[in-house]
């Protein structure tokens, strides 16, 4: 649902990163909560089960957009804060356990159960961290249960697997010490991608690659001071320090959207084991020429074209960067609602210059910017693409790229087709 916040204290201002001016804005804003996280993290954790605390507002939201899951077994739900539990009638507690043992006398497969808070039980103060405490004790050793915020108090949508991966960051084993150097992927990727770069990073020759979160919950990679992780979403800032805490080291690098930023990514990696320079072209040309390949059909159709982007996603400046520069498309405004200076350095100093960057929002004056400018496409959340539509603007849903594969060489060609497509489907409705 649709957030609006702080219209009282909303104000504009530059501020500088890396050497670019960023127009920093708070006004109301339009974008998702972060509950949405949990339609693809519920698919990546095959044994782990979601459960917000939430009203039926929150409820309608996870269904509507996992509306597809109507035939599987679902594995997220809502406990459901009647008007007893926000009076403070009933003991919320009392009702969450028995809620969660209805659930895992129902489900005895599911071995770790996320708490997810919502805005009504952070208004109450439902204390979701001391009962995933009690929950745990109680149902160990068969399951546990962690605890994590989706609220839309003060988030954006993707900032739901931000906290969901600090909350479990600190449940992996300590790396023992004097432990090999090994890999860790940070961020839920599609399987298929997983296996992607499984098999370029066992070409490359690093022995031990582990991703985080892991398909099982019994699978959680150890993470201690020999740990190298790289980031595959810019928005895991959370997460990344909660590595850095167990002393994981970051690989800084540009992020794997389109051929260069794979490439990027995965020499990040090559050169903290010292793989040779020849050894790394052998085992990534053939994806990069696949992915160059893919890539080109869609220049037509995008090069030249001017570009909008809303802040919804956080991947706005990656997406900026690859369409940019991989597409020839001319950008306008690079909007987001954070911005990592410290993990996107090297997505800023790609950026071409002359792109306004923008973080934070006050949607009527975006949306002033937006019209003026007259752009061919504008990417943006739902909320604002009907209204952008009807005014002959094409438009992209930004939350299509993360339910989509988009990582790696083998997908940038489908990245670039996102784009490609509003286009021509403008063009044929403008025919
Ligand atoms: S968590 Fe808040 S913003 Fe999200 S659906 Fe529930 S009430 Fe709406």
């Amino acid at each position: 649902m649709t957030t609006l916040l702080d219209t009282l204290s909303r104000r504009s201002q530059p501020s500088p990163a890396r050497g670019r001016e960023v127009l920093r804005e708070r006004g109301q804003r339009e974008v998702f909560c972060g509950l949405t996280g949990i339609v693809w993290l519920h698919r990546k954790i095959q044994d782990a089960f979601f459960l917000v605390v939430g009203s039926r507002t929150c409820a309608h939201l996870i269904q509507s957009a996992a509306g597809v899951m109507v035939f599987a077994e679902p594995r997220f739900a809502t406990a459901i804060m009647e008007e007893r539990d926000l009076a403070g009638l009933a003991d919320a507690n009392e009702e969450l356990d028995r809620v969660v043992d209805e659930l895992l006398a129902r489900r005895p497969e599911i071995r770790m159960l996320f708490l997810v808070g919502s805005c009504p039980s952070e208004v109450i103060k439902l204390d979701l961290s001391r009962a995933a405490q009690r929950l745990s004790k109680k149902h160990a050793p068969d399951l546990r249960v962690i605890n994590y915020s989706g609220s839309g108090i003060e988030t954006t949508f993707t900032q739901g697997e931000d906290a969901c991966l600090a909350a479990l960051a600190p449940e992996a084993p300590v790396a023992p010490a004097g432990a090999p150097p090994s890999l860790l992927v940070v961020g839920a990727l599609p399987d298929i991608v997983e296996d992607q770069f499984r098999r370029l990073f066992a070409d490359l020759g690093i022995p031990r690659v582990d991703f985080f979160p892991p398909r099982r919950s019994g699978d959680m990679p150890p993470i201690g001071p020999s740990t190298r992780f790289l980031l595959a979403q810019p928005f895991l800032g959370d997460t990344a320090q909660q590595l850095e805490a167990r002393g994981a080291v970051r690989l800084p690098a540009l992020f794997p959207f389109g051929v260069e930023g794979t490439t990027a990514w995965l020499k990040a990696a090559a050169d903290a084991w010292g793989v040779a320079p020849a050894t790394f072209a052998a085992v990534v040309g053939p994806g990069q020429e696949r992915g160059r390949r893919a890539v080109e059909r869609h220049r037509a159709a995008l090069e030249g074209k001017r570009l909008f982007l809303f802040p919804d996603s956080q991947l706005e400046p990656s997406l900026g960067r690859f369409l940019a520069r991989e597409l020839g498309m001319t950008l306008i405004e690079i909007g987001t609602p954070y911005l990592n200076r410290t993990l996107l350095a090297q997505e800023l100093d790609a950026l071409p210059e002359g792109v306004v960057l923008s973080e934070g929002q006050d949607v009527d004056r975006q949306l002033d910017r937006c019209r003026a400018a007259r752009p061919d496409l504008v990417v943006c959340g739902l909320g604002l693409a009907n209204p952008l539509e009807a005014e002959g603007i094409a438009t992209k849903w930004s939350i299509e790229l993360v339910f989509s594969p988009v990582h790696g060489f083998d997908q940038a060609g489908d990245l670039a087709g996102l784009f490609a497509r509003p286009l021509r489907r403008h063009a044929l409705l403008r025919v």
